[in-house]
């Protein structure tokens, strides 16, 4: 993983590319058998891919998963496990019975409906299978097109991923402004469109990765109430929100770098355009502003 990342970080590879060498070159070592061992505690796994995911960004370990999901798109290594899994099974189904696997499953099935809970694969998969509301195809056992039944499988974890990530964003007490500007679960554009050091500096302000007193309060168990803007003396909440758009010392700076829009009665809409926006030059423009004050 560490080789990975040090190659991307040495020919500059994009956000992109360096994700997809670790589902390519490290998730298949994580995830080898995974079909039949995939029932046990995985979380494991899933910190080494939230580890190079924070690697690769620069983040710091404490940035909220929820955040590093969202701003890669990217969904746990669990979901794969379980499409996994139950892949191995239709195919299982359908395979030759006579074969050691598919006696095996019988006597496990048979014993699981006999009340063994010990048997924790059948378990797994029946427990999958109830969970994305298709108990009946447990029970009949009928899998007429093993394709279909993984693709649907698939999508309703990452629904289901997709809504408890919803929840965790709304939940949050330190994704106040996250969620002005994040509003939909997917790869953020920026990382396309800007080099990667400019990207990856974008990120960490979107992502709390930076020295804003909203932040660095916390570090000093400030009372969030109180974690003023330490540039001008208005007693105002120094947060990501008051830097780019409201602080008065601030101004020339804003002046030089931004549309003369965003200088007029500054509000949530015209920062949530800011740092959302997919026009490179505005998010150029508002990394300015961090790299003046960080
Ligand atoms: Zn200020």
């Amino acid at each position: 993983m560490y080789e990975v990342l040090k190659m991307g970080r040495l020919y500059k590879l994009s956000v992109k590319i360096q994700l997809d060498l670790f589902d390519k070159m490290i998730k298949p070592i994580l995830l080898y058998g995974c079909e039949v061992w995939g029932f046990g505690k995985n979380e494991v796994l899933e910190r080494v891919h939230l580890k190079f995911c924070k690697i690769l960004l620069n983040l710091k370990s404490s940035t909220p998963n929820y955040m590093v999901y969202g701003e890669l798109g990217r969904y746990p290594i669990d979901i794969d496990i379980k499409v996994r899994t139950i892949s191995y099974w239709a195919r299982l189904l359908s395979g030759k019975q006579a074969k050691f696997s598919n006696v095996f499953y019988r006597l496990s099935r048979n014993l699981n409906e006999n009340g063994d809970t010990n048997l924790n694969w059948v378990y797994f998969i029946r427990t999958i299978l109830n969970e994305c509301g298709f108990t009946y195809i447990w029970e009949t056992e009928n899998v007429n097109n093993k394709e279909w039944l993984k693709c649907v499988v698939k999508q309703r974890l990452i629904d289901q991923f997709v809504q408890n990530w919803q929840t965790s964003l709304s939940d949050s007490s330190k994704a106040l402004n996250y969620r002005i500007f994040k509003t939909k679960f997917e790869f953020e554009e920026y990382f396309n469109i800007l080099n990667i050091g400019d990207a990856i500096r974008l990120c960490r302000f979107r992502t709390t990765n930076h020295y804003l007193p909203i932040e660095t309060g916390r570090w000093r168990n400030i009372d969030r109430e109180n974690r003023y803007c330490n540039l001008c003396n208005c007693q105002k909440l120094g947060d990501e929100y008051h830097y780019v758009l409201e602080c008065s010392s601030l101004n020339d700076k804003r002046k030089q770098l931004l549309p003369k829009y965003f200088m007029k009665r500054h509000n949530v809409v015209k920062f949530f355009e800011l740092l959302s926006t997919k026009k490179t030059i505005a998010v150029t423009k508002i990394m300015y502003i961090y790299q003046t004050y960080q």
